[in-house]
């Protein structure tokens, strides 16, 4: 397992090509195409940057481009699109329904995941959101009570949910690297 996140960037997809098969696919949608420069206005970065992902996806056969090029999402590309967006709604409503997060930052935080959370999460991220969203008696109870609830963490002795480190400090990574 800890090597997780070294493969990851090995292999996986990056945040970055995420988002431009997603503005591939919104551009698509709204305009009917999409060219490199369409592209770069879409994501807001130079057209030399967005030349340089474009092309490795399409060697990784997500998308192709024709004479005029002009681009398509392929089958996978277009499936990973779907599973990208899909899980980014999922972890939208969680994070705003459930932890009640700001509408902001439940965006941001979905954003920042979307690509890397695993088809597991997502399914039970899913199952668990179709619970919570159901007018089952026990949900209500549940929601009721954790509406009511607080918690804080006191020390790392007594604290029931975090282990060797405590989040009691309140302190943000921002904090911690400006102190130094
Ligand atoms: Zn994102
Ligand atoms: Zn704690």
């Amino acid at each position: 397992m800890k090597e997780v996140w070294k493969k990851f960037d090995e292999n996986e997809l990056t945040h970055s090509s995420a988002h431009h098969l997603m503005a591939i696919f919104e551009l698509l949608k709204t305009k009917g195409y999409a060219r490199g420069i369409d592209v770069a206005k879409h994501l807001g970065i130079t057209r030399g940057s967005v030349a340089i992902t474009l092309k490795q996806l399409k060697k990784k056969g997500l998308i192709s481009e024709d004479e005029n090029k002009f681009f398509q999402l392929s089958q996978p590309g277009k499936d990973l699109v779907n599973t990208v967006l899909s899980k980014r709604h999922i972890l939208i409503k969680f994070l705003k329904e459930v932890l009640q997060l700001s509408p902001m930052n439940a965006e941001i935080d979905a954003c920042k995941i979307e690509h890397l959370i695993s088809q597991e999460m997502g399914e039970k991220l899913l199952m668990f959101m179709g619970f919570f969203m159901s007018d089952r008696m026990e949900v209500k109870e549940f929601k009721a009570g954790f509406k009511e609830f607080t918690f804080a963490c006191q020390s790392t002795e007594t604290c029931q949910v975090c282990e060797t480190e405590c989040f009691y400090s309140g302190k943000t990574e921002q904090d911690i690297i400006q102190m130094e």
